[in-house]
């Protein structure tokens, strides 16, 4: 019963937060056709603190992760995770990516200036007379 329970929970949780899944991980960043949100592709490796050698991540509640417990090199413990600039196909098979939403007071700025640009240009207001 309980377990019935946790299961509807899990799933009302899902359907509440987008996931962004037909964001294309090819672009810099896009609209979100379910939410409407601006998301940001961002790429992560993560790398043995120890010995530096590159360890599989993934992510994990909205946050980086490497996906072994200990560097399969050297037996560490500790890792560091380290943002890409863009993606190639060497660390692909490293890389989590985190789909962040991007600020909606920075998309609000970027509207309004756009606006203003339009009004200050004299023709289109003769164009509407
Ligand atoms: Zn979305
Ligand atoms: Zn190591």
């Amino acid at each position: 019963m309980l377990e019935l329970i946790l299961q509807i929970l899990s799933s009302m949780n899902i359907s509440k937060q987008c996931t962004h899944d037909k964001i294309n991980p090819g672009l810099e960043q896009a609209y979100c056709p379910d939410c409407g949100k601006l998301i940001r592709n961002e790429w992560y490796i993560t790398r043995c603190a120890c010995c530096g050698v590159k360890m599989k991540a993934f992510v994990k509640n909205g946050e980086v992760v490497a996906q072994d417990h200990y560097c399969t090199n050297c037996g560490s413990e500790e890792y560091i995770v380290e943002k890409l600039d863009g993606i190639n196909f060497i660390d692909i098979n490293f890389a989590a990516l985190l789909k962040r939403e991007v600020e909606p007071e920075h998309i609000c700025s970027t509207t309004r200036c756009w606006q203003e640009k339009r009004v200050e240009q004299p023709k289109l207001l003769v164009q509407y007379l």
